[in-house]
């Protein structure tokens, strides 16, 4: 059983609204990828996601660096094959970030390959943990460029549907109208409901530690990326000056700088990301250095929680995700969320195959 061919691709969908967050505005979604087959002609698929920046260096080291090491290999040995990949000519230019993304994309599909080929859900493969459901909150009405009333209509109507929980965008210039617009909120949801926060990294220290507790008396279920995101010693400063708990991942890309954050900063929550760290096989190593320290994993979306589903189903580290519901129409098989649940496939694979007409229709390289 042999790689016989590996084909990258850049896809760039519409985001079907216009939201902002406190750094970034979003309308177009880029899923850089890759198809490895074997000879048999069996794919595997797998994509990092930007906002359609970047792609095409993601590409260019799946096409110059990777490419030329899979061809011939055994699918089946996605441990050897990432240390191959991580230990390549990538390794001087490039071990988080870009790089690190395309190893991403490139594991992803081997994983999805590996599965196909054992006939088996990635979530039982790798230990079934929570046979074919998983529980999931929702971002998508807490949007920064949301006014009060639309954000409290958006949540409500979410929290109707049976999300377990909902979070809203802070990191505004001013702290003193996040503190009215979280009030707000949290007033019209009442206290029965899981309401995060997320500051999308726009804090420094002095801001943190001197506005995060105001947020206390708003119960939020966590304080998401308050700071930087490679400011160890100030999230360890933060958790100990706030009892919110503080979550953080999504721009968190090695096992190695996870395990200072939850062993040494004392994080609450592992958003930990399948697209960002490299893949599939760093994204369990994450999960097992968080298992150890009692640490709950609650995956960021970037896959739009294709492969996450599985690895929350599956990890015994992970009792929700995240979930924006946007483009499942790409894929062959979309997300089925009920009542706020999402229903694993026991389709062989990671559920990461596009639809192809849609694939065709949105692929731009
Ligand atoms: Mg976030």
């Amino acid at each position: 059983m042999k790689i016989a061919s590996v084909e990258s691709f850049i896809v760039h969908a519409p985001i079907p609204r216009f939201v902002a967050d406190s750094f970034n505005t979003a309308t177009t979604w880029g899923l850089p990828g890759v198809i490895v087959r074997t000879k048999d002609g069996v794919e595997g698929w797998g994509y990092t996601s930007t906002l359609s920046f970047g792609d095409r260096a993601i590409k260019s080291i799946i096409d110059d660096i990777y490419t030329p090491l899979l061809i011939g290999e055994n699918p089946m040995d996605t441990q050897r094959l990432w240390e191959k990949l991580y230990w390549s000519d990538s390794h001087w230019v490039g071990r988080s970030g870009i790089a690190h993304m395309a190893i991403a994309a490139v594991d992803i599909a081997l994983w999805d390959l590996k599965c196909k080929l054992l006939g088996q859900p990635l979530y039982k493969l790798i230990g079934g943990h929570k046979p074919g459901a998983i529980k999931s909150y929702n971002t998508d009405g807490g949007w920064l460029n949301f006014g009060v009333p639309r954000l409290v209509d958006e949540m409500q109507a979410l929290l109707e549907q049976g999300y377990v929980g909902v979070k809203m965008k802070i990191g505004g210039p001013d702290p003193r109208v996040d503190v009215a617009r979280v009030g707000a909120v949290r007033k019209a949801l009442g206290d029965n409901v899981d309401l995060m926060i997320d500051v999308n990294q726009k804090w420094d220290r002095t801001t943190a530690l001197g506005w995060a507790p105001r947020f206390e008396e708003f119960a939020p279920g966590w304080l998401e990326e308050p700071l930087d995101p490679d400011d160890v010693e100030g999230h360890a400063l933060l958790a100990k000056a706030t009892r919110i708990p503080i979550a953080l991942g999504e721009h968190v890309y090695t096992r190695t700088q996870f395990r200072e954050f939850i062993g040494r900063a004392g994080i609450g929550y592992a958003q930990v990301d399948c697209t960002r760290v490299a893949g599939i096989t760093e994204w369990l190593a994450v999960a097992e250095i968080a298992l150890a320290h009692h640490v709950p994993v609650v995956p960021h979306h970037a896959d739009m929680m294709r492969v996450h589903q599985h690895l929350g189903a599956g990890h015994a580290a992970s009792p929700m995700i995240e979930c924006i519901p946007w483009l499942q129409e790409l894929f062959q098989e979309p997300a089925d969320i009920r009542n706020g649940v999402f229903n694993v496939p026991d389709t062989p694979g990671a559920s990461t195959t596009f639809d192809r007409p849609m694939f065709e229709k949105h692929r731009v390289a």
